[in-house]
C-alpha cells in the first residue's frame, strides 16, 4: 500500500498537514533505533489516550486501524473545542 504524505499512516483519512514534521510524532515511534512517522492530530491524541489509559500505542503493524480506540471521545472533545471557540467569538 503507497501511504502520501497527505495521509496519516494510522487511521488511513487525508488530514496530514505539510510539512510532514508539523504533525503528531506517533508514540510508536520514540525509541532511538525508530524510524520517526508521523501521524495526524487525532491520532497523535488518541495513542496518548491509548498510553495514558490502556497498555501503550497501537504497534504500527496493526494500522491502519478501522476505527480509532478513543475515536468517539476525541469527537466529543472536538465538538466540545469547537463550541469554546463559538462562545468566544459570540461575545461582545
Ligand atoms: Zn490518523
Amino acid at each position: 500500500m503507497t501511504v502520501s504524505e497527505g495521509t496519516c499512516p494510522r487511521c488511513n483519512q487525508h488530514t496530514m498537514m505539510t510539512p510532514i514534521e508539523i504533525n503528531a510524532l506517533s508514540r510508536t515511534t520514540r525509541k532511538v533505533n525508530d524510524v520517526s512517522m508521523w501521524v495526524c492530530s487525532e491520532c497523535g491524541m488518541d495513542e496518548g489516550l491509548e498510553d495514558a489509559f490502556l497498555s501503550g500505542a497501537t504497534k504500527q503493524e496493526h494500522w491502519p486501524l478501522d476505527e480509532r480506540t478513543f475515536d468517539y471521545f476525541i469527537r466529543e472533545t472536538n465538538l466540545a473545542y469547537a463550541d469554546l471557540l463559538n462562545e468566544g467569538e459570540g461575545n461582545g
